[in-house]
């Protein structure tokens, strides 16, 4: 395989940066743009040792920066392969000339995450290990890290394999069985058999089902506040989102936009658009706003309905209260401006969840918080929550769970063993998929191409 070279780190002004070569030539393309100070020669340096040294053009003899080269001798390596880290000033000349230096010196440029590729051709790491690489680096808040981090620990590699083994178990018993029927073996017993295959099937589902989690976690919640004109809605966007963004007037029916931002809770990141308010209009520009509300709230994940709760509700808050309910999302009342005290009336909310805020003083804000986090990370307190990394580790899950419930259902009606065979081989193949171990080159290019260069 060919020596490979590329920046690690980000092309952006920075306090270092690391340029990494993998591959059988990467000590040796290393020394001819590194010479360790005091002498010490690049390929006499031991595994997981560093030295300091300049680096130079080997053509001109101009010394280029001063930096560290650390190295790693196969297969004691990320990628298990001899491997050299330059660590440089980071600066995005020095770092992309020094590149330059190695790709004129017996290295090749590095595809997307080739260094984690050769690491799993290399049998370094599992497909779903290497995947979590990719996780472990955009993670955002603890619990994605967690995760990410048990899936590159080989946990969900663990998980996967363990109900595979299982089911190349059945299938040997099941093959015995049926190729040997003279043989005098024992015949598959059916409760034993349905127990492993809806085992199986009950392990599968809590890991597709966790894909849900990690996806509210990984990307956000769509969220929606609503509210008729002058409820507070900018005012408590702006409240989440600790700046003032959108514009805060007393003239009811300005905000017209569906306006964006993101707002960190904890653990989770609400994307939140405050939109205009849902009432019958005439004004043209603000049904517009009204037409594209209800389409946000339809597309949403959470609906945050603003009130104000000096007044008595009006017929426009009960239209938009009943509007919201008829959705079937996630929806949370707030009762906003109790600064100013509560109005005669109690608004009726028919055992809605919700909290009391004031948006302009804060008061209320953490309940608030509270609130959604309840909604929303129930899922996800299992501390050893595994969370499927991408689409496709989640599709070979299906894909293996459908084929099993299947293969249960063909036992539990009695049809030939031949059909339970048949459904669970193919749900093991899917399994086998899904953690790389029968996998076809064109998946591992995929998903190595969406990884950065360099990792
Ligand atoms: P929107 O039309 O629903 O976006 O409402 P705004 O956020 O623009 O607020 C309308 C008016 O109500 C502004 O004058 C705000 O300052 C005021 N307001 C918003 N929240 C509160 C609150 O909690 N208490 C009080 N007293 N006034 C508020």
């Amino acid at each position: 395989m060919s020596t490979v070279c590329a920046v690690s780190t980000p092309l952006a002004e920075g306090g270092l940066a690391v340029i990494r070569i993998s591959g059988e030539n990467a000590l040796s393309a290393a020394a001819r743009v590194f010479t360790p100070f005091g002498g010490k020669k690049v390929a006499d340096m031991e595994g997981y040792t560093c030295a300091y040294g300049r680096v130079t053009d080997p053509e001109s003899g101009e010394t280029v920066d001063d930096a560290m080269l650390t190295v790693f001798r196969a297969p004691r390596s990320y990628t298990g392969e001899d491997t050299a880290e330059i660590s440089c000033h980071g600066g995005v000349y020095i770092a992309r000339r020094i590149l330059r230096l190695l790709l004129a010196n017996g290295c090749e440029q590095a595809d997307r995450g080739e260094f984690t590729k050769r690491a799993f051709l290399n049998g370094k790491l599992s497909l779903t290990q290497a995947e979590a690489v990719m996780d472990m680096i955009s993670a955002r808040g603890e619990l994605t890290l967690r995760s990410a981090r048990l899936t590159r620990e080989g946990r969900l590699f663990s998980r996967i394999d363990s109900i595979k083994q299982s089911l190349v178990t059945l299938l040997g018993e099941l093959a015995a069985w049926v190729d040997y029927p003279e043989e005098d073996l024992p015949a598959v017993e059916h409760t034993a058999l349905c127990g492993t295959l809806s085992a199986a099937c009950t392990e599968l589902e809590k890991l597709v089902r966790s894909y849900d989690s990690g996806m509210v976690l990984r990307r956000g919640i769509d969220t929606v506040i609503a509210g008729k004109p002058n409820v507070g809605k900018s005012t408590l966007m702006n409240m989440l989102l600790g700046y003032e963004r959108s514009i805060v007037t007393d003239t009811a029916g300005t905000t017209r936009d569906v306006i964006e931002e993101t707002a960190r809770l904890g653990e989770l990141e609400l994307r939140l658009s405050d939109t205009a308010g849902i009432r019958q209009t005439d004004d043209k520009v603000e049904q517009l706003g009204v037409s594209l509300a209800k389409k946000r709230l339809d597309e949403c994940a959470l609906i945050i309905a603003v009130f104000d709760t000096s007044e008595p509700l009006d017929d426009e808050d009960r239209e938009l209260l009943s509007y919201v309910r008829s959705l079937d999302k996630r929806l949370l009342i707030v009762l906003n401006k109790t600064d100013l005290g509560a109005a005669e009336e109690e608004p009726d909310l028919e055992g809605l969840p919700s909290v009391r805020i004031s948006a302009r003083s804060g008061e209320g804000i953490s309940e608030l918080e509270k609130a959604v986090a309840s909604m929303f990370t129930a899922d996800t307190a299992d501390p050893d929550l595994m969370i499927f990394a991408n689409e496709r580790q989640k599709h070979c899950a299906e894909l293996a769970l459908e084929r099993l419930r299947e293969a249960l259902g063909a036992a539990m009606s009695g049809e030939t063993l031949d059909a339970v065979t048949v459904l669970t081989d193919y749900a093991v193949s899917q399994l086998m998929e899904l953690t790389g171990e029968n996998v076809s080159e064109a998946v591992v290019e995929e998903v190595f191409s969406k990884f950065c260069v360099g990792k």
